[in-house]
């Protein structure tokens, strides 16, 4: 069996700039819908097939949730490294053509379906808020594809370290078609009509290209992107174009625009709060830390303190430092003497000081202070 190709990827009629990407790299394939702000859904789904690009060119035995769970790392890494490109993400749909089979890897709201004998099957589940409310029953397929938050996803990359990959295969026989799409196609264009123009457009490239027309004929409200796979009778070998198609460029992103906050970007509020709050989480824990350490210094520092001041109306020992901060004393009485704080102030020029607080560095260096005071005070012969 042999595998005839067709792909197209467009920014919609919408959006000014396109988060979707595709791989065609027979026999690897797959599509990306990345979301974030400013640059960060077209970079995450651009890393996110980097990634895998670079691992099946590596190694012929590609595991293919490994490789989907190491671009969810390369996005999370690129992303701790850009604080622009927090909290970005995409979905992944990963497949490769075997002898007579597909596997895949699947994560968010991307699809692959199956066109044999003129029936379409979805070889995916949608990681969706929507389709798990459908799946418990709550709303109907029909409320589901009208939902004002059917783009809210459940899982995708880029959000957290752990990821649950959904893995799945399909034997294939001559006469199969495989399409993969992001929800610029499917959240456009029904099903039934998907259904019609795979089942009577003969050539996969017309059949992507029709598909995107007709997705941008419908508002083209997101990026679309349309991959088929046709398989034929013939030699198995590097997959083939369908003719008329150019996959020069395997990993396709378009240039990016000037960015704005689309739909996708705020939809996902999983996808950005954890990897923003774990950051702010940590400075909160580092700033705490520097305020214990600094608090427990201080307090360690204040406590080998000692002055001599007044407390009411006579000489007085203290512990700390003579002073108050945001209405807390920094010093606590130690004693009380029997020596008259006002007397003393006349008594020699040096205890003016008293009701400041003369400071010393130790307790005998302020008991020596309160011996002299004494003395001071000591009527003379
Ligand atoms: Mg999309």
């Amino acid at each position: 069996m042999r595998v005839i190709v067709g792909a197209q990827t467009d920014v919609g009629a919408v959006r000014d700039h396109n988060e979707d990407a595709y791989l065609a790299d027979g026999p690897f394939y797959a599509v990306a819908d990345g979301m974030g702000g400013h640059r960060g859904g077209e970079v995450a789904s651009r890393v996110a097939l980097e990634k895998v690009t670079e691992l099946t060119r590596d190694e012929d035995e590609v595991d293919l949730a490994e490789a989907v769970r190491s671009a969810n790392q390369a996005i999370l890494e690129q992303a701790a490294r850009d604080r622009e490109l927090a909290g970005m993400g995409t979905t992944l749909t990963l497949l490769r053509t075997e002898a007579d089979r597909v596997s895949f890897a699947h994560v968010g709201d991307s699809r692959a379906y199956l066109l044999r004998d003129g029936e379409l099957r979805q070889l995916t589940d949608d990681h969706t808020l929507v389709n798990r409310m459908v799946r418990e029953g709550k709303i109907t397929e029909e409320e589901a594809s009208i939902h004002p938050h059917r783009s809210i996803l459940t899982r995708a990359l880029g959000v957290e370290p752990e990821l649950e990959v959904d893995l799945g295969g399909q034997e294939v026989r001559v006469g199969d078609r495989i399409m993969l799409c992001s929800d610029g196609l499917t959240g456009m264009v029904p099903e039934p009509r998907i259904h019609e123009v795979l089942s009577t457009t003969d050539d996969p490239q017309e059949a992507c290209d029709s598909l995107v027309r007709e997705a941008n004929a419908a508002g083209g409200q997101d990026n679309i992107t349309v991959v088929v796979l046709d398989f034929a009778e013939g030699e198995p070998g590097a997959a083939e174009t369908a003719e008329g198609t150019h996959l020069t460029e395997q990993v396709r992103v378009e240039a990016p625009k000037r960015p704005t906050d689309t739909e996708r970007a705020a939809a996902p509020p999983r996808a950005e709060a954890p990897s923003r709050w774990r950051r702010v989480a940590i400075w909160v824990a580092v700033a705490l830390a520097v305020v214990v350490v600094g608090l427990v210094g201080t307090r360690l520092y204040i406590d080998t303190q000692w002055f001599v001041g007044v407390s009411d109306e006579r000489v007085a020992l203290y512990r700390g430092i003579p002073t108050e901060i945001l209405g807390y004393d920094l010093f606590s009485l130690v004693e009380i003497t029997e020596l008259s704080a006002d007397r003393a102030g006349q008594a020699g020029i040096q205890w003016q000081e008293l009701p400041e607080g003369i400071t010393a560095s130790s307790e005998e260096d302020a008991r020596e202070i309160i011996r002299q005071i004494e003395d001071d005070l000591r009527p003379r012969p």
